[in-house]
């Protein structure tokens, strides 16, 4: 056995190590998980895919990393799975396209199970359906930690929406959740004291049952492990006319002043429209925190956030949360800048 399997579940006689599998072994039993699906003219088993499709195609890339993106102690193959397809497919969503397929490279340890590569196939097999989007092939390696990288296809009805076209007057709008993700990595972090920063929350604060048995907290701590991106939103802030469009893969304000940036204009959004659900009200009261921190700065939600004319009706699944002001690249709430407020970033 080499590399680290980290502590999830073990190799055994009946499960055994994706080193034993070898690499057509561990490629057919991924593949098998696969239904491809319209669109998809040659699926994987060739050198390459081939997919139907006319005009413009968007494409995006995206990594998750073992010990820096998930910890196999709290996510499963299948949410890994989930959370790779959602993160590329809501980068394709936030341009205004509609997913239709995705192709993954998968880095393992020798040690890992298969039982973990199926697993994983069945999160991204099952995420694809939920786009509407088909798996369309990848590539297998050897790694010391689980890299699982996915490339994202989509297609545009009209033109793509970018980050730099809003404009004064615009309204801001947001289509699913923000905090849910932040709030459940959190409970997540207090849960497995020892194991997560100590100072981001009160490690004795909760037990773990709270966390597994509390059908509130258990779904703020789903909503990290699966987001649920609002795919549909993306291709119908477009055709609505949306001037520009981000996902929150890093938070709210960090994504918002990325729009702002770009698009040099400083956009207001509304403390009131902002206000943290229940949800969230709940998890903050266990660990003691302010809830409106993770709707602010928690990422990896990857709700859309749209700016549009203050003419349009805001298609289905948005909701008006600011404003747009002629200025210098700013993000503000109710009027002011908010001390000390940032996202998630890499490095
Ligand atoms: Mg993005």
């Amino acid at each position: 056995v080499t590399g680290s399997a980290g502590s999830g579940p073990r190799p055994g006689p009946a499960d055994p190590p994706v080193a034993a599998l070898g690499e057509d072994g561990l490629v057919a039993s991924v593949v098998a998980r696969f239904p491809g699906g319209p669109g998809l003219l040659v699926g994987p088993g060739d050198d390459a895919a081939v997919l139907a499709g006319a005009g413009p195609v968007v494409v995006s890339t995206d990594t998750l990393v073992e010990g820096h993106d998930f910890r196999q102690e709290w996510s499963s193959a299948y949410d890994v799975g989930v959370k790779t397809a959602a993160q590329n497919f809501a980068d394709i969503a936030a341009m205004g396209g509609r997913p239709t397929a995705l192709l993954v490279s998968l880095a393992l340890p020798a040690g890992l199970p298969g039982s973990w590569a199926v697993g994983l196939a069945d999160g991204l097999a099952d995420e694809c359906a939920r786009a509407g989007a088909v798996m369309a092939g990848g590539d297998v390696s050897e790694a010391a930690e689980i890299v699982v990288t996915g490339t994202a296809l989509g297609s545009l009805a009209g033109a793509p929406v970018l980050r730099s076209g809003a404009g004064a007057g615009d309204v801001v709008a947001l289509a699913g959740v923000v905090g849910p993700s932040a709030a459940g990595w959190a409970l997540l972090a207090a849960a497995s004291a020892g194991s997560a920063p100590t100072d981001a929350v009160p490690t004795d604060a909760v037990p773990t049952d709270a966390v597994l048995t509390d059908p509130v907290l258990a779904d703020l701590v789903d909503a990290h492990r699966r987001p649920a991106p609002p795919y549909p939103a993306g291709p119908r802030a477009a055709l609505a006319g949306a001037t520009a469009m981000i996902d929150t893969s890093d938070g709210l304000l960090r994504d918002a002043a990325r729009i702002a940036a770009a698009s040099g204009v400083t956009l207001d959004l509304s403390r009131t429209a902002l206000t943290p659900g229940a949800d969230l009200v709940a998890a903050a009261r266990v660990l003691g925190v302010d809830p409106l921190d993770w709707v602010l700065t928690g990422g990896e939600d990857h709700a859309l956030l749209a700016c549009f004319p203050p003419t349009v009706a805001l298609p289905p699944g948005f909701r008006v949360i600011g404003r747009v002001l002629a200025g210098a690249g700013e993000v503000l709430v109710d009027g002011a800048p908010r001390p000390g407020s940032a996202g998630w970033t890499h490095f």
